[in-house]
């Protein structure tokens, strides 16, 4: 295969969206270099119906061996609930989520979903239970209508037209002269912050993955509209177990569960109240910074 199509192969299996910028490119180009060790096992099943059970075993992952980043990491995750990740920058929090969809392969302990050790998936079935909303959201100069469907590309018109609602998209495009046949990107229309994070909740509802990845944006939209869009992000993370990389106070205290992650692994874990009542990191976190917005972890990028 050309190895210049190995990163549309990549985009169509993997990700929905993609970091921009250097450090997101660097990030991207990583992703790529490590895609040669990663591969399905022989004998590995292509999976179907999973409800999205995970649990990490003693995961122990480092990009260097020198360096471990996340160190005997257990977590039970039941299908079905939203939970917060926090802590400092750098700590782990993206390390910890990436492992999920197999960008990175574990040193030791088991990742499994629903039981089965994620790595006697197939990757292409494993990808296919996961979605993942990113901050920078990767758009194509297409029509809107082809941006949507590349969250399933075999998706039905009214299908597209639902989730184009679902996502609060329906408005946007009923007053462009196109609809959805609107071409977007340098030769058509200009999607706004809003609109793009809109388009990726549009290409979710249309994946309707179990799993989802929330990597939250911090703070190039405007207050209103970013309340929008965590209104949406709220509806469609129910009814799928939900990881948030958070950077909320109002995300992270209505998750069913905080995970504080801390530069080795998980420190502390609990609802809202049961971790401010413990008196550990969070509680101590929380009540530093209360009383202002609280944006535990500012991004790179
Ligand atoms: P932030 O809130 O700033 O996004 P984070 O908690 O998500 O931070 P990670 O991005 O998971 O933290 O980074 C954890 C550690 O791993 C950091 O020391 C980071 O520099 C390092 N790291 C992250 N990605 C890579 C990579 N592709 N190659 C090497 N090291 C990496």
């Amino acid at each position: 295969v050309n190895v210049f199509f190995r990163p549309i192969d990549k985009i169509n299996s993997v990700i929905e969206t993609y970091p921009k910028g250097i450090a997101g490119f660097q990030r991207y180009l990583a992703l790529l270099d490590t895609e040669p060790d990663i591969a399905d096992r022989p004998g590995a099943v292509a999976t179907s119906g999973l409800k999205g059970n995970i649990r990490f075993r003693d995961v122990s992952f480092g990009y260097t061996a020198e360096r471990p980043v996340l160190n005997e990491v257990n977590l039970d995750i039941p299908a079905g609930e939203t939970v917060a990740f926090v802590g400092p920058s750098g700590a782990g929090k993206t390390t910890l989520c990436s492992l999920l969809p197999r960008f990175y392969e574990i040193q030791s302990g088991s990742i499994t979903i629903d039981g089965i050790d994620i790595r006697d998936m197939t990757l292409a079935s494993l990808r296919r239970h996961i979605g993942i909303v990113q901050q920078d959201v990767f758009l194509f100069g297409g029509t809107i209508r082809d941006n949507i469907a590349y969250g399933r590309l075999d998706a039905a018109e009214s299908e597209i037209a639902e989730a184009a609602r679902r996502a609060r998209l329906d408005q946007m495009i009923a007053s462009l002269p196109d609809g959805l046949e609107t071409v977007i990107g340098e030769r058509g229309v200009k999607l706004s912050g809003g609109q793009k994070q809109r388009l990726a909740v549009a290409r979710m509802f249309l994946k309707n993955p179990p799993i989802l990845i929330l990597d939250e944006a911090t703070s190039s939209l405007d207050t209103e509209t970013e309340r929008e869009i965590q209104q949406s992000l709220a509806e469609l993370s129910q009814g799928r177990t939900t990881l948030v990389i958070a950077h909320r106070l109002a995300t992270i205290r209505h998750a069913d569960r905080i995970v504080v992650v801390d530069g080795s692994g998980v420190a502390e874990q609990g609802s809202h109240e049961n971790l401010i009542a413990g008196g550990g990191i969070y509680s101590r976190l929380h009540a530093a910074q209360s009383a202002r917005e609280w944006r535990p972890s500012k991004k790179r990028h």
